[in-house]
């Protein structure tokens, strides 16, 4: 493909937004001119050219008008009117009042729980509320459920943090110390049971981070699912209710899953309907399990920005003795990604503890009796506990 990109400069009218896609092995370039405009609730800086990389979907939305130019290899932008993002942000300023509320009252702020099929947006607006919230000095906990397309860490894995800076344009949210637990597949179905465990034990622990900071509890929690809303599938959306006390469902883009929610939760629970917007890009499960691929990529080598290479894997050779491999349910156990356990030793409930991260097992030699680790760190492994997840990652780049 030629890298010969074309400029193009696009003037947004008030309530207006930029939609474009780039395309596969392409990236794109945008820059503001004019105006003030934001993307998923981060302000752009004017004159600061932003990169996007292969793949990316980007809506840039100003409430006022501006002008911005993209570079492309190949163009796929058009601009749309009637976005629901009016919607969105007085969703935003109703919570923004239940965190004054529980400000004044020391109580708890919202625990918002957002919900719906795959694909309608939800960890699109789950960003937004987080970074309006983060922009009016809040410091929400982002709790992410979803195991297929997870945003904290790797796919595999239930995560949560406090958002306390909106989250970069090219680079996502810069989260602190997040708490990482190990499930080991992509789908909730997988293992229903252990899903709904780890789900308790997470809200436990959110329980415990809340009430030592008010800062926290006042801002309180956004709850991202996955889009597994049938069957057991709904009943999991109940149990996530029930376990973080969540106030508020949001719910995108089916009403047959707002009717049902409305009727089985418990009066003090507001459900909403909001609109989906017409901008969220479907996506097939060739390209679902290309993302997913893409994360773990990214773990491991940081994201991919103007070349920096600073980030990459360290090999490093382990004794058999120094470390014990476990799948939890049912191996093959060569390029899969494991999760590295905080437990002390494997009768210390190891499904209950945190992960200090993930690491994976590029090969093994038999007559040593030593296994090479790649970790994104150079030091020791720091527990020798390590839980098989289904991932596999073949360090092609090396
Ligand atoms: P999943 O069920 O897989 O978790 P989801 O419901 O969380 O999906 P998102 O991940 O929020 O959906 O959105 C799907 C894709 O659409 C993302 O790549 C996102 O960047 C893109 N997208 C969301 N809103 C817009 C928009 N207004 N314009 C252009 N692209 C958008």
């Amino acid at each position: 493909m030629s890298e010969e990109k074309k400029e193009e400069e696009y003037r947004l009218e008030k309530d207006q937004e930029l939609r474009f896609e780039v395309e596969a092995r392409a990236t794109a370039t945008l820059e503001l001119l004019d105006g003030m405009a934001e993307i998923f609730g981060t302000e752009l800086t004017k004159g600061k050219k932003y990169l996007f990389e292969s793949c990316s979907k980007v809506a840039v939305y100003t409430w006022h008008g501006c002008v911005v130019k993209i570079s492309f290899v190949t163009e796929v932008a058009y601009i749309a009117d009637g976005t629901p993002m009016t919607v969105y942000v007085n969703v935003h300023a109703a919570l923004e009042q239940m965190r004054q509320k529980a400000d004044e009252e020391r109580s708890r702020g919202p625990r918002v729980m957002v919900v719906g099929p795959t694909d309608v947006g939800k960890s699109t607006l789950c960003r937004l509320l987080l970074n309006y919230a983060a922009r009016l000095d809040r410091a929400s906990v982002y709790v992410d459920l979803d195991v297929g397309q997870g945003e904290v860490s790797i796919p595999g894995t239930i995560g949560a943090a406090v958002v306390e800076r909106p989250a970069e344009i090219e680079e996502g949210y810069s989260l602190n110390a997040p708490l990482v637990f190990h499930y080991g597949h992509t789908s909730p179905s997988s293992n229903y049971p252990l899903f709904k465990m780890l789900v308790s034990r997470m809200a436990e622990c959110v329980n415990k981070k809340t009430e030592k900071s008010k800062k926290c509890n006042v801002s309180g929690c956004i709850i991202n699912t996955g889009g597994w809303i049938k069957g057991a599938g709904y009943d999991s959306l109940k149990h996530i209710a029930g376990s973080f006390e969540v106030d508020v469902i949001l719910v995108l883009g089916q009403e047959r899953l707002y009717s049902e929610l409305k009727r089985d939760m418990p009066d003090f629970v507001n459900v909403i309907l909001l609109p989906k917007s017409g901008g969220v890009v479907e996506r097939n499960q060739h390209q679902r399990s290309d993302f997913r691929d893409q994360r773990v990529r990214e773990y491991f080598y940081g994201p991919k920005k103007n070349g920096d290479d600073s980030f990459f894997p360290h090999p490093t050779e382990v004794s058999y003795n120094d470390i014990k491999l476990y799948k939890i349910g049912g191996t093959n156990i060569l390029h899969h990604v494991f999760s590295v356990s905080t437990a002390k030793s494997i009768e210390d409930a190891v499904l209950e503890c945190n992960v200090y991260g993930h690491v994976v097992i590029s090969g093994i030699d038999p007559d040593k009796l030593t296994a090479t680790v790649l970790s994104p760190s150079p030091e020791k492994l720091p527990s020798s506990i390590l839980l098989l997840m289904d991932m596999q990652f073949m360090d092609i780049d090396m």
